[in-house]
């Protein structure tokens, strides 16, 4: 078993990733970051999703000067990506970003690898190492014949060697597949031999359904064994659902308690009321709830009231009706058209109370 909290703790604008049991949710902005004001809409959107830390691609000079007006305007910290420019780092650090996602063996020449880490650590800024294994170096491919679990790790090391090297520890790693398998045991690997948190991800996953399936698959394993710090989702798809995704994922583990949790029946042939509606709709309803109550949704009296009684709220159908329960007890009996309606307010005045203790 290998334990979260067991990385050394590394601090990104107010959060601390690693040496806690807390993992906090990324996501990655699809808008031109020179367009500071498509990109701060979509990072509000993203915060109110749930989103921690974002990132923003720094491809161009716009781009790292647009970062200042950015972080004006949002209030979670702001991640430049970068690729082998060391002067869009240096451009991103003094326009005040939070961390830095470069690898610093693909910076260049020893003086520009300095400066950047000179600027990093007077500015208390961490460094993301991330790893994928489409584009290893290619000494390790030459030594491997292709990518595999242990070139990934042997490339995070020669990176964090750099670091090291240069007396910078405010590191962070991530070794990005999109062979579930092969990301899981890079990272498990990684977990034996890397002091510093883990960022987690399955890259190029997929679209919303398929990418969802095989990041819960990957990510869910190493979450299960404790190992990873911080974590995105990446889907071919609005970022939002990224975050969803991962606050679904994180509330499985028990890993985030400020969210609330669905339970809903499959249905079958019992079934009176149209349950897949009332579901879906109390599943978006509480998708922004920040307080960790249960609410269930059970199609029938035969299963229903025991889940029910087992939740902070829930209803069980009937033909026609349904029951509300509210703490393991049966309050009212509910027409099927204002089932929904009376839900929401039970949820409402609920999440007021737990708001109010
Ligand atoms: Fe079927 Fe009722 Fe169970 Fe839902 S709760 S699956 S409707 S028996």
């Amino acid at each position: 078993m290998y334990l979260r909290k067991d990385t050394v703790p590394v601090k990104v604008g107010p959060l601390t990733i690693g040496g806690s049991d807390e993992v906090i949710i990324q996501s990655m902005c699809t808008t031109k970051t020179a367009d500071v004001d498509a990109t701060v809409a979509e990072i509000l959107r993203l915060e109110e999703a749930g989103c921690q830390i974002v990132r923003v691609t720094v491809n161009n000079k716009e781009a790292a000067e647009a970062i200042k007006e950015i972080k004006k305007r949002i209030h979670i910290p702001l991640v430049a990506d970068i690729h082998f420019d060391y002067r869009l780092a240096l451009l991103a650090i003094e326009n005040g970003i939070d961390k830095v996602r470069i690898n610093p063996g693909n910076i260049g020449r020893r003086e520009k690898v300095e400066a950047v880490v000179q600027a990093c650590k007077e500015k208390g800024i961490p460094i993301r190492i991330g790893v994928n294994a489409g584009s290893l170096e290619n000494h390790l491919l030459e030594k491997y014949g292709y990518p595999t679990p242990e070139a990934m790790v042997e490339s995070a090391l020669f990176h964090i060697g750099i670091l090291e090297e240069l007396d910078f520890h405010d590191i962070i790693v991530s070794l990005k597949a999109s062979d579930v398998p092969m990301a899981i045991a890079a990272y498990s690997m990684a977990a034996e031999k890397i002091k510093y948190p883990l960022h987690l991800g399955i890259t190029e996953a997929g679209t919303l359904h398929t990418g969802t399936i095989k990041s819960s698959a990957g990510i869910g394993a190493l979450l299960a064994m404790g190992i990873g710090n911080t974590v995105r989702i990446s889907l071919s798809a609005d970022p939002v659902e990224e975050v969803k995704v991962a606050r679904e994922l994180l509330k499985t583990f028990g890993l985030i308690t400020n969210a609330a949790t669905l339970v809903s029946c499959p249905t079958c042939g019992r079934l009176d009321i149209d349950l897949f509606t009332i579901a879906n709709e109390v599943e978006e309803y509480i998708s922004k709830i920040k307080v960790p109550i249960k609410v269930s949704v059970l199609g029938c009296a035969v299963n229903g009231p025991g889940e029910a009684r087992e939740a902070d709220i829930g209803i069980a159908g009937a033909r026609g009706e349904g029951m509300l329960f509210r703490y393991g007890e049966m309050i009212r009996k509910v027409p099927e058209a204002d089932l929904l309606s009376e839900l929401k307010k039970e949820i409402d005045e609920i999440v007021r109370v737990f708001e109010a203790t």
